[in-house]
């Protein structure tokens, strides 16, 4: 049975003193059903994040990585740091990394490869623009993101991948892919995992959906077959609206 997730992906903020606050919170008072919770923080806080959820089954992660494993590459941050301070999940190909960063499909390819080398969980996110799905070429779309990024690993890595289908025009908007239109998503993004690699390592992926996942929605979207959990950005700043949104697992 594959797992159900709710992972938040603070993106650029919060103070340390307002992070610990927080992740504290979610410690202490998160809602207890089968969602397994990642938190992925800024780097400076990952250290700190490990160390306060220790005991608990709260996940940590990166939000990115860098593909070399070390060297002269000012700013940038390996899968050997993290995983030596007990880091061991990694958020690859969000869409603001693709846009803002130039990251491509043949870099994130390199991305994979080293966190799965490291024996890192990938969160490996994909999704298409709103002109795609304008011009009816959203399934394109995430097939290729799916087949040049991610698809060239072997059955055995599987076991460290969650997918997160993340439609640009819904992350940060306000716009929610309806439930349906998920599902839609999901269950093609199945169906493409089967046919690749085989009915028991599509039947055994979790696959998130992303974008202005509220409390008000998480519910029914999470409802839907083949919707395993959510990748929560806003949300996910604020410890009400997380519990809220794991509450509706
Ligand atoms: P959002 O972001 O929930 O704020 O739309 C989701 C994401 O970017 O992962």
């Amino acid at each position: 049975m594959r797992k159900n997730i709710v992972a938040g992906n603070w993106k650029m903020n919060k103070t340390l003193p307002q992070a610990i606050e927080l992740i504290n919170e979610i410690k202490n008072n998160k809602p207890n059903n089968n969602a397994e919770i990642i938190l992925a923080t800024p780097f400076p806080f990952l250290a700190k994040a490990v160390e306060l959820v220790a005991g608990s089954d709260i996940k940590i992660a990166a939000q990115n990585m860098h593909q070399a494993e070390g060297g002269a590459f000012t700013g940038e941050v390996s899968a050997t740091m993290l995983t030596s301070i007990g880091v061991n999940t990694v958020i690859l190909g969000h869409s603001e990394r693709r846009a803002y960063f130039h990251e491509n499909d043949a870099l994130l390819a390199n991305k994979v490869d080293t966190a799965l080398a490291h024996d890192m969980t990938v969160i490996f996110c994909f999704g298409e623009e709103l002109k795609d799905r304008q011009n009816d070429n959203h399934f394109n779309v995430v097939e290729y993101q799916l087949r040049d990024g991610l698809f060239h690993i072997s059955k055995e890595n599987w076991k460290n991948i969650v997918l997160a289908y993340e439609p640009v025009w819904a992350i940060g908007t306000g716009e929610t892919a309806s439930p349906e239109q998920a599902q839609e998503m999901h269950l093609f993004v199945r169906n493409l995992v089967d046919k690749v690699y085989g009915s028991e390592i599509a039947e055994n992926v979790s696959i998130l959906y992303g974008g202005s996942v509220k409390p008000d929605n998480a519910k029914e979207i999470f409802s839907k077959p083949d919707v395993d959990g959510g990748l929560i950005g806003g949300a996910a700043l604020n410890a009400n609206d997380f519990f809220g949104i794991i509450s509706g697992i």
